[in-house]
């Protein structure tokens, strides 16, 4: 009975169903569309969208962060937005937006200080109070509702089952280990089910009727802003549980493998000394060597391997993967517990990590097709968000629409320069 588990794997796309994450993954989904000439094959984004580039959708229109927050401490000019992510908090009245933002001038603010910055965002107000009141009730109702329909369930399975045992003393069809239909992992679908409800910040592609539903009067419509940021290109971002496949193979990461265990050869061996030649002829071999020797990198590009289309990563208190284990960042990471800076806002809290930006993210929002356009583009391996544990925001912060913003801790790992 064993190959028809391997049948019902292949299902899986070679996923391993055992090995599913907590992180949460995010990918690139449609391009973001908003000055389309038939306003009908607009695509705009919403707060309770996901999505790397464009514009910000701010929490309300007329409430936007400090002007100081959106300018590079560098060159003084106007952040562009990297990500604009939709994460609420479990059992808070309140909707609640995560913006990292970035300067465009990468040949002056690349690896410097205050070029990339973060904001954690809040609406209180009371429309949004009521509306997640009411989405907690529901969701209640339904977990009842689940409930009540699976002890009716239970109680009609105990009257079958007594009926079969009934006719039929002899042996039960239906039970040993040969059962092809029993899952593997011993998994049940309403863990599932359960897994899917508790996840929030998941914001599905919009389906054809919510799309159809934006020519009908909103409640709230999304305001222009005047005055613009430059802007990178813009996509909605989807999300799914992290999985790993069962086996990924990289020949190039092999070969670099192979590199690396000849060069430690030879510093025991001096007999051999070809390989040394090798790394003299091809600058680039020592210097990828370097990298890869550094096994934080290869835990990064391992992890990505998996699911390489990754954008972000979210793991509301949980661990960051570290782009390298060497520089400022890494350290703080490296400790324990890590060392992440205190929010001075509220000072007897401490920050946890929430989410990172992924790499991948860089070509789709430079949608870099010239090698010039990569050389001059942004060149940090990971963006790294951490957020105040106690989500607070200090009265002050907060507006007439009941809008507060607050800067939050971001590290950069930037690459290392050549
Ligand atoms: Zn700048």
């Amino acid at each position: 009975m064993s190959s028809s588990h391997d049948e019902y794997s292949s299902d899986e796309e070679s996923f391993d169903e055992k090995t599913k994450s907590q992180v949460i993954l995010g990918f690139v989904d449609a391009p973001i569309v908003t000055n389309s000439e038939d306003p009908e094959e607009n695509e705009e984004p919403t707060i309770e969208d996901t999505f790397i580039g464009g514009q910000p959708i701010w929490l309300h229109p007329d409430s936007k962060p400090s002007e100081k927050s959106l300018t590079c401490d560098v060159c003084q000019q106007k952040l562009a937005l990297y990500l604009q992510a939709f994460a609420p908090m479990q059992g808070k009245l309140y909707d609640r937006v995560i913006y990292l933002f970035g300067c465009k001038n990468t040949k002056t603010c690349s690896n410097k200080k205050g070029s990339v910055k973060v904001i954690r965002g809040i609406i209180r107000d009371k429309e949004t109070v009521d509306r997640i009141k009411q989405e907690n009730q529901d969701a209640l109702n339904k977990e009842m509702d689940a409930k009540l329909k699976l002890e009716k369930k239970k109680q009609l399975n105990e009257e079958l089952t007594k009926d079969l045992f009934k006719k039929k003393d002899t042996a039960n069809p239906f039970g040993g280990s040969s059962n092809p239909f029993a899952s593997p992992f011993g998994s049940n679908p309403f863990d599932k089910k359960s897994q899917e409800e508790k996840k929030p910040e998941e914001k599905k592609q919009p389906s054809y009727s919510e799309v159809a539903a934006k020519n009908a009067p909103k409640p709230k419509p999304v305001k222009k802003l005047d005055v613009e940021l430059p802007e990178y290109n813009g996509y909605f971002v989807y999300t799914d549980n992290e999985r790993f496949k069962k086996q990924v193979n990289d020949p190039e990461l092999d070969k670099y493998k192979h590199l690396i265990e000849n060069a430690d050869n030879d510093d025991f061996d001096d007999t051999v000394g070809s390989s040394t030649t090798d790394s003299a002829l091809n600058p680039q071999t020592s210097k990828i060597s370097s990298m890869l020797e550094d096994k934080y990198f290869e835990n990064f590009s391992n992890t990505v391997k998996h699911n390489p289309g990754q954008v972000l990563r979210y793991y509301l208190g949980g661990k960051p993967i570290l782009y390298n284990g060497k520089d400022e960042v890494a350290k703080k990471f490296l400790t324990n517990p890590p060392n992440i800076p205190r929010p001075a806002y509220n000072p007897s809290s401490e920050r946890q990590f929430e989410l990172q930006l992924m790499p991948k993210a860089i070509m789709d929002l430079e949608d870099a097709t010239e090698i010039s356009d990569i050389l001059n583009g942004m060149s940090w391996g990971t963006i790294i968000v951490c957020t105040d544990v106690e989500d607070y925001i200090p009265e002050e912060n907060f507006d007439e629409n009941q809008v507060g913003y607050i800067e939050e801790w971001c590290g950069v790992q930037w690459e290392e320069s050549v």
